[in-house]
């Protein structure tokens, strides 16, 4: 099995097309990245299956989509203005800057590489507060009043939509609010490729309880947002839970458990799932004057506790790529392929006409690509040798290839390859499609495990 190191990946996914550093031709913008054609697909697999699992499948959660740049009385409420911070040193010789809480993982850039503080040249100040938003000036005018800032998570947004919700959708407790969308924070230490970056999609999930059962809510999320890993593929080798200790959590969280990653720079935090108590809804309520509550039939009336489980697509993303790639020998020839589940691949089949020149092969591979697309991404190629074209879908994580060659011309059956087992069967090319349909329906599990 390949030994997957952070470069490998982005390595990868930069030749084939998924990740790019953004806006290269004028030097990038330091941890910051576009996504091209198959980044783009497998981003769009990823949020599609979380909402599946969190509002399509269930009766109890719906979907928001609220705006990014919030009245800024919200993020007082949240405690975002007066604590979103990170500690940061500065060094007055290098005048690099530094999380003081990182200071021993931290290099200065000397050589031999030094820890900021470890020679008698270092001149460190006092930590302060550096707070993560992102500032920013509505309308025209530029003074205090205008200053708002881009959302540093989405589930604010959520929040200040609960009597909405709770109104017009018509829900009661246990129910839930699902957004997904941008969210932009000022790391000071960004980087790892996806891992940490400034503007990432966080897909949020705020699920209100009677606070009795919070607890067991709680329990049941960890559980649910761990499965959902596994059902699309993630080794259970490589994910673990970790709850954090009472000082590591935040004041008002009553529990918070981290689903980790065995990422290539070590077990790190995938999704996070918090008890928040009633912290948000009483924070709100007090700072808008608009109570937000629960009130039920006859005397029945309570602030609902929280349980919010929050990832980044992102970090999937990576954690996805990590766990799919892998190298081997085949045929005296290297390989190199990405074994995702074939929900998460970016396209589902290729379709290949074995010699290009065949005016007939071509007809009826052209023909079968039409019919597949209109329900899946699909690619037809036809472009150099069969082995160069295999070998590009598995670079890319394709599933499945069918090939149309002399054979199809004679009694229209077609060759589909299997991505990790190699192994070859003919089908009628009129079953293709509904053999493409049970294939991406079956349990899948990676041969890695
Ligand atoms: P960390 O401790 O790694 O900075 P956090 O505890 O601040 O993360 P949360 O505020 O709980 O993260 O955010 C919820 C989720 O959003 C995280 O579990 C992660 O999946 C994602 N996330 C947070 N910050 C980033 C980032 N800078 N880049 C990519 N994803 C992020």
């Amino acid at each position: 099995m390949a030994d997957v190191t952070m470069d490998k990946i982005v390595s990868l996914s930069r030749r084939r097309g998924f990740v790019f550093p953004s806006s290269e031709i004028y030097g990038g913008m330091g941890s910051t990245y576009d996504y091209g054609h198959y980044g783009v697909l497998t981003k769009n697999n990823i949020r599609s299956l979380w909402f599946q699992a969190m509002v399509q499948e269930r009766d109890d959660i719906v979907a928001l989509d609220s705006a990014i740049i919030l009245n800024p009385r919200v993020w007082e409420a949240s405690g975002h203005v007066g604590g979103f911070t990170d500690p940061l040193v500065d060094c007055r010789t290098c005048k690099l800057r530094f999380r003081a809480d990182q200071i021993d993982q931290a290099s200065c850039g000397r050589r031999p590489s030094k820890h900021p503080g470890e020679t008698p040249d270092c001149d460190l100040t006092e930590a302060r507060q550096f707070n993560l938003m992102f500032k920013t000036q509505v309308g025209a005018l530029e003074d205090e009043s205008s200053t708002a800032y881009l959302r540093p998570e989405t589930a604010q947004g959520i929040f200040v939509n609960f009597k909405n919700v709770l109104q017009l959708a018509r829900r009661k407790p246990p129910f839930g609010i699902a957004q997904v969308g941008k969210s932009f924070r000022n790391e000071i230490t960004p980087g790892n490729f996806l891992f940490r970056v400034r503007e990432f999609e966080q897909m949020e999930m705020e699920f209100f309880v009677p606070p009795a059962d919070a607890e067991r809510w709680y329990r049941y999320w960890v559980d649910e947002r761990f499965n959902w890993y596994l059902k699309y593929g993630l080794r259970e080798s490589m994910l673990r839970k970790r709850e954090h200790s009472a000082d590591e959590r935040s004041h008002y969280s009553s529990g918070t458990t981290d689903i980790e990653y065995l990422y290539p720079i070590g077990w790190s935090e995938l999704e996070g799932v918090a008890n928040r108590g009633d912290f948000d809804l009483t924070q709100h309520t007090q700072h808008s004057g608009t109570k937000l509550e629960f009130v039920g039939d006859d005397t029945e009336r309570y602030t609902p506790y929280v349980i919010e489980p929050a990832v980044s697509i992102e970090r999937i993303f990576v954690a996805m790529l990590v766990d799919a790639y892998d190298e081997e020998i085949v045929a005296e020839r290297d390989r190199t392929v990405l074994r995702l589940h074939p929900a998460i691949a970016p396209v589902k089949a290729a379709i290949l006409p074995l010699i290009p020149r065949n005016a007939e092969m071509v007809e009826k591979a052209r023909g079968l690509h039409d019919e597949l697309r209109k329900q899946h991404m699909v690619e037809y190629d036809d472009g150099g040798q069969i082995g160069r074209r295999y070998r590009r879908q598995d670079e890319i994580g394709t599933p499945f290839a069918f090939t149309i060659d002399d054979q199809t011309l004679e009694d229209d059956t077609v060759t589909v390859r299997d991505r990790d087992s190699l192994a070859q069967e003919r089908l009628p090319i009129g079953g293709v499609r509904a053999w493409l349909e049970e294939a991406l329906d079956k349990p899948w599990r990676t041969p890695k495990a």
